[in-house]
């Protein structure tokens, strides 16, 4: 599962590895909507994805994901839409990433699946003006921002609710501690992964929800210009991570 994604673009879209042709199709679940199909394509480890996803556009397909999947790891649910082709290194669908991970995996912790469909409507309605290069030219980066818009969303805040405001921003500040800590040019993947362990953190100490969340090996540097390398905290040490 740690091929670089370069290599993604022609074989299977999740893990780079090579397809598989069978000689009849078999009912298959696809990674990232759960729909059933008949299928005679998938790669050696079993993924199949649905020719509905296989055309989605990257909003679309957070969307539909996050909806359906029953994950209570928002890193791991992150980093299996990063590798779908229409994501691209560095962009604006980050910016909903983040609030949709959270939003869905909490969902699912704490047992609300019935409200991720309006609260995932929600998080891409309020995502959809962060704009991409935030980051540098308002000085807030989008993914921050979008532990924001996840921690308003569960707690209902509004700008009169005093309590619910100020875990809202307390959330955002501190994924952006942790964003600006790091002196790098952006990078979508990264400022993701940091302002996702925040969430998770934020959620377990002031609201007493646990997500499962760990600190990745980053899969995406060689498609990153900007790249750090060994200055980030993701970065695979080198012998393994090309493996
Ligand atoms: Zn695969
Ligand atoms: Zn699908």
């Amino acid at each position: 599962m740690s091929l670089p994604v370069v290599e993604h673009r022609s074989g299977c879209v999740v893990c780079g590895g090579e397809l598989v042709y069978l000689a009849r199709g078999e009912a298959m679940a696809c990674v990232y909507c759960g729909a059933t199909a008949e299928s005679e394509t998938r790669c050696a480890q079993g993924h199949y994805v649905c020719d509905a996803c296989h055309a989605r556009s990257a909003i679309d397909l957070i969307a539909r994901a996050c909806e359906k999947t029953d994950s209570r790891d928002p890193i791991d649910l992150a980093r299996t839409l990063m590798r779908h082709p229409a994501f691209k290194m560095h962009g604006p669908e980050h910016h909903f990433l983040v609030p949709a991970v959270l939003v869905a995996t909490w969902c699912n912790q704490k047992g609300g699946p019935e409200r991720k469909a309006e609260l995932l409507a929600e998080a891409r309605r309020r995502s959809a003006p962060v704009l991409g290069g935030f980051c540098g030219i308002q000085g807030a980066c989008g993914a921050g921002i979008g532990t924001g818009i996840f921690i308003a969303l569960v707690t209902g805040s509004t700008p009169l609710k005093g309590p619910q405001r100020g875990l809202a921003n307390r959330m955002t500040a501190q994924a952006l501690a942790l964003v600006g800590a790091t002196e790098g040019a952006r990078c979508c993947k990264r400022d993701c992964f940091l302002s996702l362990l925040a969430a998770v953190k934020f959620a377990r100490a002031e609201l007493g929800v646990k997500l499962s969340a760990r600190g990745p090996r980053c899969e995406f540097s060689e498609l990153n210009r900007e790249c750090v390398e060994e200055r980030c905290p993701f970065y695979p040490a080198r012998a393994s991570a090309r493996a």
